[in-house]
């Protein structure tokens, strides 16, 4: 095995005991809710454990490659807080950790397995198909061909796939963190593609290769990859190499019977963040889904998630997708967040529906922070701040307020010199101008906030009351707008 030197400098180099996750996408396009979950409990297990965290694309299935794939994954897992250890972009000494950069490595293995009588040379047309072709290995008659044939053959430059050679008999076990042992009889396993004949390794071959050559030890995925591990111990066991911890994680559903799938519109993350959701929020929803701490707190940050983390709180049942648990959630962390934090977060969403520039966004981000659940709630509560909308004078009648029509036309035939002789426009001097006014005509503050509210929103619910929009929209459009009411109500 020539070029392996970088390997076993490696070795060298893993600390004994050190726990080594990895996440391993395949860049297919987007990074659904399942993969997020997977990317975090991987991350979290190394973290928790003071281990590293391995990155590493799969991108050896050249027909299902999305360009731009690669960088929605480095997006998301950056945006998370997913940092990785090992890579040339981390500075790692080892890497890079592109599957298809590796390829040479991947038959060096395959060779090696055939030379051990582990895996032999498949010539068949079938193969073209390239992947498992069913229970057929007794069947396959290139299982049988002599390897002074085989050997001849592909010298001869006759094209081939690499298969596994599966035992005929008996039965292979495995452990599984979260499924405990699993039993399978050999005959039910099929002879699969470990090199294609384009030369790459199908991503069953490799990542086990992989998996062994950065020193992994918790191995975390999905539970569709559990039919598949005892093909994957065998190929250990034909190395003669440790087998990792399996984390075969269930997968999140849709509802009770469908899982998850951007076929039936159901978000990934990017869409999710699109959508109003704060990635915070997010990612600590979705360490909930399918893991529990035990006890009754939900909410927490990464660095407590990573120090409570442990694999006996996941489960084997498969978790639905809650959007408004997710809402609850967002509320929980835009209602947290930082006054400038929330503004920074808010203001691309205020913007959509107030463009004018005189108007400070952190002025209306404060009205909302209290009482948003999703970022996209946002536009559609400003969109008086612009314009005034046409509204009906009915809304000017309110019991609770003692207003009605006549009331408010009095009253804003009254406040307006008031406002007009204001001459600092601030939350005080504005309050201080109603209040004095109820005080001079001896009723509740509302009887005056009321109708001003009304004329200067043009609608009865609002974020922020009289005070907050006068002092937003400023002196001399509150005016006007309380001139328009006036003009309204004297018809
Ligand atoms: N590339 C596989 C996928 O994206 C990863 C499976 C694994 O983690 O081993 O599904």
């Amino acid at each position: 095995m020539k070029d392996m030197k970088w390997y076993e400098e490696m070795e060298a180099r893993i600390p004994k005991g050190e726990v080594r996750t990895r996440f391993a996408p395949s860049p297919t396009g987007y990074m659904h809710v399942g993969n997020l979950r997977t990317a975090l409990y991987t991350w979290l297990i190394a973290r928790h454990a003071g281990g590293k965290f391995i990155l590493r694309i799969e991108d050896t299935d050249q027909g299902r490659y999305v360009e731009g794939a690669v960088d929605v994954i480095y997006r998301t897992l950056t945006e998370c807080g997913l940092d990785h250890d090992e890579g040339p972009d981390v500075g790692g000494p080892v890497g890079p950790y592109i599957q298809t950069e590796r390829r040479a490595l991947y038959k060096e293995y395959a060779d090696l397995l055939v030379e051990k009588g582990c895996a032999y040379r498949c010539f068949c047309e079938k193969s073209e198909d390239e992947e498992s072709t069913g229970f057929e290995k007794v069947a396959d008659p290139c299982r049988f061909v002599s390897k002074e044939e085989s050997d001849a053959r592909a010298a001869a430059g006759e094209p081939y796939v690499i298969r596994q050679k599966i035992p005929e008999e008996g039965t292979t076990t495995f452990h599984d963190e979260i499924f405990g042992d699993i039993t399978v009889e050999n005959k039910t396993l099929d002879d699969q593609v470990l090199i294609k004949r384009d030369g790459l390794p199908t991503y069953n071959f490799a990542n086990v290769v992989d998996d062994h050559l950065m020193g992994i030890t918790h191995v975390v995925r999905g539970s569709e990859y559990l039919s598949s591990s005892p093909k994957y111990n065998l190929l250990y066991e034909s190395f003669g190499w440790d087998i990792p911890a399996y984390v075969h994680c269930s997968p999140v559903m849709r509802d009770q019977h469908n899982k998850m799938s951007k076929r039936h519109g159901d978000p990934s993350y990017e869409d999710l963040i699109a959508q109003g959701y704060i990635t915070d929020a997010v990612v600590n929803y979705v360490a909930l889904l399918g893991w529990s701490p035990g006890g009754e707190r939900e909410v927490f940050s990464m660095k407590e998630l990573a120090e409570i983390f442990e694999l006996k709180g996941l489960s084997k049942s498969p978790a639905i997708f809650d959007i408004e648990k997710l809402k609850f959630f967002n509320a929980e962390y835009i209602r947290n967040m930082s006054a400038e934090d929330f503004a920074r977060v808010a203001e691309p969403f205020i913007r959509q529906a107030v463009k004018k520039p005189e108007i400070d966004p952190a002025a209306i981000a404060a009205l909302l922070q209290q009482r948003t659940e999703v970022l996209t709630d946002i536009p559609e509560k400003l969109d008086f701040f612009d314009e005034l909308p046409e509204y009906e004078t009915e809304l000017y009648v309110h019991k609770k307020s003692k207003t009605d029509e006549a009331v408010s036309l009095d009253m804003l035939n009254k406040m307006l010199p008031v406002f007009e002789a204001v001459e600092d426009w601030c939350d005080e001097n504005i309050l201080t101008a109603m209040t004095d006014m109820a005080a001079k005509e001896e009723c509740k503050n509302a009887k005056v906030m009321w109708p001003v509210r009304i004329a200067v929103a043009g609608k009865a619910v609002t974020p922020g009351g009289a005070v907050e929009i006068c002092r937003i929209l400023g002196k001399e459009e509150s005016l006007r707008r309380m001139r328009v009411g006036i003009e309204k109500l004297s018809k």
